[in-house]
């Protein structure tokens, strides 16, 4: 990850000629146009029979111009079309050698628009590239220039390095995603929440397999226990400095790599497994986002960090775990590992008597039969899941809420124990999921789940998103913070 982009904020449109002019235009326009390069992207040829050439600062199009026609990624909202277009113009700067880009957009809705724009820059300018030959040919980022209205220099700059903290947090948890699992377990991740604990003042509590012991927390210890690498709990906790609203707590599963255990995966399930801890990173990430930004609310991330292996001392479906608050559990699946660490930490989570409880996961294949790999899965309580959807519209991270149905909860039974980590068929795995976590969450506290198992990854480039972790998560559960 290196992004560098460095920025500056103007009411007049410069006149540099060096540089990219891209105009990001909310309506369709008539214009004599080719197209080059994609669909969205179109070049300025003839800078006549504009019909309304009315840009701010009375700005014109000009030969060499690139304008971006918002309405036609008419899918997207228009400020994740707004993040597209700029992460667009800025590669295609890139490719050109430019030294600066010029961006204005030309709508009636366009305040802000440049905080979204450089979201678009920076989350798309990232590229997990830890292990490849550094490529000599890479061009410099261009330097950004954002001409917007009703400039107050202060504000803006205010604006874009809150974007950029947001930004840089995101391109760190896709970090922690994409490292490979041989260099990323669970004490390395510790190691990972450790160092953010210092570098932003947050309070931070360790459970190392002693103490998990110690302390009942049986099933990390359970899913844990098939691996050379013990598992650990990891509590960060944000205090603000006013008096705090209200007390949110995110619990984040950690599987930093899920082989299935003795439920082994197939290879091609496999493959993507050192991801299994993007719930963890996004919590990790949001505490990150949350300590910087500083809002009057009390937030504690909890993470449950283990490796899933079929060893010698793996547990074997059959086994019964009994939980910390002496619910017990049939094992009748090892891959279903997710749901029973979420178990230890949620359990910690409501000792702490929080106002608003979620957790996040890549829970289920399910969650992507159902919902494609765009969506995330979101049940619980309804106020939880309003707050998180609105959130989730907010930072073009959407979430499509799927029924708690009581009715499924005849599936976890279990002949020999309180309840199965799965049902007997694979129907409605989603819901089991969370049904199965909701048993271990006391009625009245405010909670909900959310499942990331689609979109905490892309294997194409997916809009700004470069193939590997995008980092989903991050942004919601701080949006839901502020937003309190
Ligand atoms: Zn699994």
């Amino acid at each position: 990850m290196s992004v560098v982009v460095t920025w500056r904020v103007t009411d007049v449109l410069p006149a540099e000629k060096k540089g990219l002019r891209v105009y990001l235009l909310a309506e369709e326009r008539q214009f004599f146009v080719e197209h080059e390069q994609n669909q969205q992207l179109t070049k300025v040829l003839v800078r006549k029979k504009i019909e309304k050439p009315v840009y701010f600062a009375g700005a014109d199009l000009n030969d060499g111009d690139y304008f971006f026609p918002l309405a036609s990624l008419i899918h997207l909202n228009i400020w994740e079309s707004v993040k597209v277009a700029a992460d667009r113009a800025l590669s295609l700067a890139r490719e050109m050698k430019f030294s600066s880009v010029i961006m204005v957009m030309d709508a009636p809705d366009s305040l802000g628009f440049h905080k979204k724009a450089l979201e678009g820059i920076l989350l798309g300018g990232y590229q997990y590239s830890t292990f490849k030959k550094a490529d000599k040919n890479q061009a410099q980022w261009p330097d950004v220039c954002f001409v917007v209205d009703n400039l107050d220099a202060a504000d803006i700059a205010a604006d874009l390095k809150r974007t950029e903290t947001v930004c840089m947090s995101v391109n760190r948890v896709r970090d922690l995603v994409d490292q490979p699992a041989a260099i990323l377990g669970p004490e390395e991740l510790t190691s990972a929440c450790l160092e953010v604990a210092q570098k932003s003042g947050l309070s931070i509590d360790v459970w190392d397999e002693s103490r998990l012991k110690s302390e009942g927390y049986t099933a990390l210890l359970a899913v844990g226990q098939g691996s050379i690498r013990p598992p650990r709990m990891v509590q960060m906790q944000y205090v603000p400095e006013a008096e705090s609203r209200s007390h949110v707590v995110l619990v984040g599963k950690g599987i930093t790599f899920d082989s299935g255990g003795l439920s082994l995966k197939p290879s091609t399930s496999m493959e993507e497994m050192k991801r299994d801890m993007a719930g963890a990173a996004a919590v990790i990430g949001a505490l990150e986002i949350i300590a910087a930004l500083k809002p009057p609310v009390k937030v504690t991330g909890i993470v449950a960090l283990a490796e899933n292996m079929p060893d010698a001392r793996a547990q074997r479906p059959g086994d019964i775990i009994t939980m910390k608050n002496g619910t017990s559990v049939e094992v009748k699946n090892t891959d279903a590992e997710g749901r029973l660490v979420l178990v230890d930490a949620l359990l910690r989570a409501v000792e702490l008597k929080p106002d608003y409880l979620v957790d996040i996961a890549t829970l289920t294949g399910a969650c992507l039969v159902a919902l494609g790999t765009k969506l995330a899965g979101v049940l619980g309580d309804q106020e939880v899941v309003d707050r998180l959807c609105k959130a989730g519209e907010e930072t073009g991270e959407i979430l499509w809420q799927l029924p708690l149905e009581p009715a499924y909860k005849e599936d976890l039974k279990s002949d020999a124990a309180d309840l199965a980590n799965v049902g007997s068929d694979r129907y409605g795995g989603t819901i089991r999921g969370a049904l199965f976590l909701q048993e271990f969450v006391p009625e009245g506290v405010p909670w909900a789940h959310i499942d990331i198992a689609g979109p905490s990854f892309v294997s194409k480039k997916w809009k700004y998103f470069t193939p590997g972790a995008t980092g989903f998560g991050a942004r919601v559960l701080a949006g839901l913070v502020k937003n309190l």
